[in-house]
């Protein structure tokens, strides 16, 4: 419901108290105040913990199936991602490293039962507990040699606390639970010194090239730099979904890194969406980001079928492999000058595409072929004296063959289906997906899995006439009480029993929902007569 409406916890928790369709949902007394904001963050915190967010996600398929919307047990599934933006603030150097002091320092006086700013000001480190570390500081920026030595002093307190931890952890018995996030601390500001920091015999300096795999926020340190397209950045995750492009379902959602490549965990994602949706992925259909050879041969490997656009390399000066003709059985290629070659020489490793330790091979065209040619200006910038190499890459006959079925007529079709996942990803980020609400990936799953359910429930109610105009009184009924039944199944398949804590207000309220209203809203969407789709 709170996914549905985009509703923060505190509106969520003002809604269940005076709206009276949250409360028709919820099945409490007009007067009942059903539970506290902290209920709902235990609540999620206890479901990323559990791992049980899938279950929430499962549920919607479970409706699609209950109200005959999905009937095939074999899917083609359309796999896509999009960038979503990170919940912590992305900061400079200067003020990266002191909001990873300020943590440290956090922790360390709460080891020693101090309060933090008065036990940083003792050590002289109360600089880094106002606004802005660099907003603050009276230097000149402009001069460098200043700016350089604000650094210094920087990286000089960050080591001196890195050396107090270090006595503090001996101290600390293992077990106690002070010691892993004093730990944790300083292992975030260790890493921070280390990606950003450069050290110089004659001082310390910004390093100038962005380290790979670069924390960007201490506040979410899983966050990364991501890239749109080639000169759009972002800075937060990727969001990964499968989508059956025949019912328009999302089958399966994942939180990847902002810089990771699309392709990774796409075999996961298909597998996920089998267990989701309890059918067979029959095809995997991706876009060229899914294309490589690698991936390729991950989903070969596995049994599976991958149709992705191979990527090609058009519009440069030189001809690129794609003009080559290439015919693996007879182990031959022919040039856009119609020159045949058969002679095949080994150039590196196959590490970078794929193949660690498989010798990379080429074709090569020799020099007295291709100095005389005629095209040579427009095949290659080599001198005099040197041909033309053609790599074979170690997957070729795979990219082969989705190069010929992409050329083909047959292939059409799924340009059109890929654009099912454009639409399903379009709707999430209609739901809030775009800007992530927590920190950290597993609680951005969280919140990517339950915009996943409400784009899968509401496309099913509308679909089979459950759901009308948005703001009609039985359309919000309709899908709260499905909320509401699914809530009530996570919370009785968490054993919370087990765990006192956990069963506050809102189990009670869920508990004692009455099951007749489950019992009566089921009866009522089977007597909705279906309509065609729209
Ligand atoms: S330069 Fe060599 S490889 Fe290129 S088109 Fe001419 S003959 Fe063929």
């Amino acid at each position: 419901m709170q996914a549905y409406e985009g509703a923060s916890d505190e509106e969520a928790k003002a809604r269940a108290d005076f709206d009276l369709r949250w409360k028709v949902a919820l099945g409490v007394a007009l007067e009942e105040r059903p539970f506290a904001k902290s209920t709902l963050q235990l609540f999620r915190a206890r479901l990323v913990i559990h791992e049980r967010m899938q279950t929430v996600f499962r549920k919607s398929l479970d409706f699609a199936r209950h109200t005959g919307y999905l009937r095939s047990r074999r899917l083609k599934v359309v796999l896509d991602t999009t960038y979503v933006l990170g919940r912590g603030a992305v900061k400079d150097t200067y003020n990266l490293l002191a909001d990873g002091i300020v943590m440290l320092v956090r922790e360390l006086a709460a080891g020693a039962c101090y309060e933090a700013v008065e036990w940083a000001r003792e050590r002289g480190l109360g600089r880094y507990f106002g606004s802005s570390l660099k907003g603050e500081a009276s230097i000149d920026w402009d001069d460098l040699e200043a700016r350089e030595k604000f650094l210094g002093g920087v990286v000089t307190d960050a080591e001196g606390l890195l050396e107090m931890t270090r006595t503090a952890l001996e101290r600390i018995p293992s077990g106690d639970p002070g010691r892993e996030r004093l730990h944790d601390a300083a292992a975030l500001l260790e890493r921070l010194l280390l990606q950003d920091i450069e050290r110089r015999e004659d001082g310390t300096r910004i390093k100038q090239a962005v380290s790979p795999d670069r924390v960007l926020s201490v506040h979410d340190p899983e966050m990364r730099h991501g890239r749109k397209s080639a000169k759009r950045r972002f800075d937060g995750h990727k969001a990964a979904v499968a989508v059956d492009p025949e019912s328009q379902l999302i089958t399966a959602a994942d939180v990847l890194a902002g810089n990771a490549a699309d392709h990774e965990r796409a075999l996961e994602l298909v597998e996920q969406s089998e267990a989701n949706a309890s059918a067979v992925v029959e095809e995997t259909v991706g876009d060229c980001a899914y294309g490589s050879g690698d991936t390729r041969k991950t989903f070969a490997d596995a049994g599976r079928r991958l149709t992705a656009k191979a990527a090609t390399r058009r519009g440069g000066a030189q001809f690129p492999k794609e003009d080559f003709r290439i015919d693996l059985e007879s182990m031959s290629c022919v040039c856009p000058a119609e020159q045949k070659t058969q002679k095949v020489v080994s150039i590196s490793s196959g590490d970078r595409y794929g193949a660690p330790g498989a010798p990379l091979r080429a074709f090569r065209f020799d020099a007295v072929v291709c100095d005389a040619c005629p095209l040579r200006s427009s095949c290659t910038r080599a001198r005099l004296g040197k041909g033309r190499l053609v790599m074979i890459h170690p997957q070729e006959a795979l990219l082969q063959e989705a190069k010929a079925f992409q050329q083909s007529e047959a292939f059409a079709p799924y340009r059109k289906l890929r654009q099912a996942a454009e639409h399903r990803l379009a709707r999430l980020m209609q739901l809030g997906a775009r800007q992530a609400r927590y920190f950290g990936r597993a609680k951005t799953l969280f919140q990517l899995l339950m915009a996943a359910t409400v784009a899968n429930l509401t496309l099913v109610a509308r679909r089979v006439g459950l759901m009308r105009d948005r703001n009609h009184p039985q359309t919000i009924i309709s899908i709260h009480l499905y909320a509401l039944f699914m809530v009530r199944h996570v919370f009785a398949t968490l054993s919370p029993r087990s765990e006192p804590g956990f069963s506050a207000t809102l189990l009670e309220h869920v508990m004692n929902f009455s099951s007749e209203t489950v019992a009566f809203w089921h009866g009522n969407s089977k007597t909705i007569p279906k309509r065609r789709f729209r």
